[in-house]
């Protein structure tokens, strides 16, 4: 069932688990996460970043495959279809497109400007019932082999953007994008708390999933995160599966050469990712 990602958010508040978003990349990607999902009664948000949308020719690609998968595949369970990033121009595209849900993420431009595009999008996004995710403080992460620190987002900001009526935020508390440099100084629980204090009950996003110990994460939970977003664990586990196949030379035995069963070791290790992060995040049977 695609719906907004508002519900399932506010019942994860309420609940104090968080629902996963994992990020698609193509048809393997998209089945494996919605059957992990329905296999497990939990709710669910398929993130596509505006890069993933290109490569799959397109938001209106997107859109139409995953409504046609959720049919075709009978799940029940409640799945967002979220736009990762986006840029204000992406957006539009995805609102036309049929996404549930989408993220601006005005956090590189100045203060005043991200709150005129996002006030904007608020209104376009709740008159058609889809969700708004928004980011203060700019996630760190790899770009062209510099690796720099996850901002701190100043909580005061936070509140003003939670104010324009966004559904949910992302507030940057040291979390990066990609693997975490061995010197990492793990998340900041104080200006988290802060945020919480300011904004109440707003369900908070966490960006940059992968490789955040499971005791941070269940903390971050505590303190009012219930989105996680993953994206570098899954294409990690594709990887080594597929490699794993290859390596043992499976694709030169008999038909080992057929994209459907070359592919099918990656795809399955993606379910046993997702399965692992909605255990972890404590979404299981909470559709
Ligand atoms: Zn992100």
């Amino acid at each position: 069932m695609l719906v907004s990602a508002t519900e399932m958010l506010k019942k994860a508040v309420a609940g104090k688990y968080a629902v996963g978003q994992f990020n698609i990349n193509n048809l393997e990607w998209t089945k494996a996460i919605l059957q992990t999902a329905q296999e497990n009664n939990s709710p669910v948000i398929l993130g596509v970043s505006e890069g993933a949308g290109k490569y799959m020719t397109g938001f209106k690609t997107v859109a139409a495959m995953v409504k046609a998968m959720i049919g075709e595949l009978n799940i029940t369970v409640p799945v967002a279809l979220h736009l990762d990033h986006g840029t204000y121009e992406g957006c539009y595209k995805c609102i036309d497109a049929g996404f549930s849900s989408v993220m601006f993420d005005g956090s590189h431009l100045p203060i005043e400007e991200n709150i005129a595009k996002t006030s904007e999008l608020v209104e376009v996004c709740h008159k058609k019932g889809i969700s708004i995710e928004a980011e203060v403080g700019s996630i760190g992460g790899e770009e062209d082999g510099v690796v720099g620190a996850g901002e701190i987002a100043d909580p005061e900001e936070c509140k003003k953007i939670a104010d324009l009526g966004v559904d949910f935020l992302a507030a940057g508390i040291g979390n990066i994008h990609g693997k975490y440099p061995e010197n990492w100084k793990g998340l900041d629980f104080d200006a988290l708390a802060k945020t919480k204090e300011l904004i109440g009950d707003l369900p908070l996003v966490l960006h940059g999933g992968t490789g955040i110990p499971a005791d941070m994460i269940q903390t971050a939970i505590s303190l009012g995160v219930a989105k996680i977003n993953v994206n570098t664990e899954c294409q990690l586990y594709f990887q080594e599966a597929t490699r794993k196949y290859i390596e043992e030379g499976k694709d030169l035995q008999g038909k080992g050469f057929d994209p459907r069963k070359l592919l099918a070791p990656g795809t399955e290790a993606i379910k046993v990712i997702v399965k692992e992060k909605m255990e972890l995040f404590g979404s299981i049977d909470k559709a």
